[in-house]
């Protein structure tokens, strides 16, 4: 049976619904079980769950699915470099969070819960809200107040309820976290859910099949929780410890300056912020779930985190655009960070890159007419 464990004071627990974290207060994360290899890949299933072998659930128990595609790996000019564009955001929700909400609405829906709460009014709030509705679950979204309704729209379409929280973002998951005290309601605080990551992790079972059953050289993406890193980190791991792959990635995370918690305990092993506006709304996180545990897992990729300006944001947001990616402004940042790092000399031209398209720009359509100027008159 799948354990849960913390990486901070060693404990294993049996998972229930109702556990989210470690009584020490630390995050939680899946003990792995079964090592995947080429053999054990399910060849006529197109989606996440043809890596069914290194995931704590079976393929049996999987009844909430949009049978969710591998995403294309694209390419595209940055600069004068070629990279490699993985495209997570034709995910069914539009964002790689679908990833991880396909994982954890499974596992609870097969634990009898109809219900779940999660606090967000971004990407992850969309991807339970998106899975609770196919599952037939309720789902309640606990969102600040003032949120505006374009961020919440999806949410609301797919039926869930957006309960707006007055006070901070803490203020807002404690309210979330609160409300699932009743027995059929689960908390499913995508930073927090040890499930969310194992889903997560499909998208390197994925990049390994379309290398060629290899690694790439380096895997760029935008960070706020870190959870996209974690589980780069972990799949390619497995992969490694299962003799599939030999390296794992660079891993690489890319903050905006406006808000680099990463970027300043990677380089310091402090942090001290002083948050300002950014249009990378996806990664204002201020400290994360998972900061030392994924701190580690960079470093030991022999990778690192940089933090790139809003100007340089929004070059990249541009240069995608231009190129046929339709992209969140969240997701640009992967794209200014990959240029940073071809002129800083940390990534050659040469190697195998991949930037991950986190969230579509469909979501964020009114954003983009400011930033890309499209305002025209026309
Ligand atoms: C959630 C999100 C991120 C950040 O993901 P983490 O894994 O938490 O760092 C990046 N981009 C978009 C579009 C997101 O929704
Ligand atoms: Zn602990």
């Amino acid at each position: 049976m799948m354990k849960y464990f913390c990486m901070s004071c060693g404990i294993e627990y049996e998972p229930n619904v109702q556990r989210i974290k470690c009584d020490c207060g630390n995050a939680l994360w899946v003990k792995a079980k079964n090592l995947l290899t080429r053999s054990d890949l399910v060849l006529t299933d197109f989606s996440i769950w043809r890596y069914a072998k290194a995931y704590p659930l079976k393929r049996e128990d999987i009844s909430i699915s949009f049978n969710e595609s591998i995403t294309p790996l694209a390419t595209a000019r940055i600069g004068k470099s070629s990279i490699l564009v993985k495209m997570d955001s034709l995910m069914p929700t539009g964002s790689f969070k679908d990833r991880g909400a396909a994982m954890v609405v499974n596992y609870l829906a097969n634990q009898g819960i109809s219900r779940i709460s999660e606090d967000s009014s971004g990407n992850g709030g969309s991807a339970y809200a998106g899975y609770a509705a196919k599952g037939g679950l309720k789902c309640d979204i606990y969102v600040p107040r003032g949120t505006s309704l374009g961020k919440t729209a999806q949410t609301k379409a797919y039926g869930a309820n957006c309960i707006e929280v007055d006070g901070t973002r803490e203020d807002v998951a404690m309210a979330a976290i609160n409300s699932a005290s009743n027995l059929n309601t689960s908390y499913v605080g995508h930073n927090w859910h040890p499930l969310f990551i194992e889903g997560v992790k499909s998208i390197a079972y994925e990049l390994w099949e379309q290398c060629g059953y290899a690694a790439p050289d380096n895997f760029v993406v935008p960070t706020g929780n870190g959870s996209l890193l974690a589980a780069a980190f972990l799949g390619f791991s497995e992969l490694l410890r299962a003799g599939e792959i030999h390296k794992i990635p660079r891993l690489f995370g890319i903050q905006s300056k406006a808000v680099n918690p990463f970027v300043q305990y990677f380089n310091t092993g402090k942090i001290s912020l002083a948050p300002t506006h950014t249009m990378a709304e996806g990664i204002r996180i201020t400290r994360s779930s998972r900061l030392v545990e994924i701190d580690k897992f960079v470093r030991s990729s022999s990778g690192r985190f940089i933090d790139v300006s809003e100007i340089e944001i929004s070059a990249a947001l541009k240069e995608m655009s231009e190129q046929g990616f339709f992209i969140e402004p969240t997701s640009a940042t992967a794209f200014a960070g990959i240029r940073k790092l071809i002129e800083n000399g940390d990534i050659h031209s040469s190697e195998k890159t991949v930037g991950v398209i986190t969230g579509n720009g469909l979501k964020a359509t009114e954003k983009l007419i400011g930033l890309l100027n499209l305002n025209t008159g026309v």
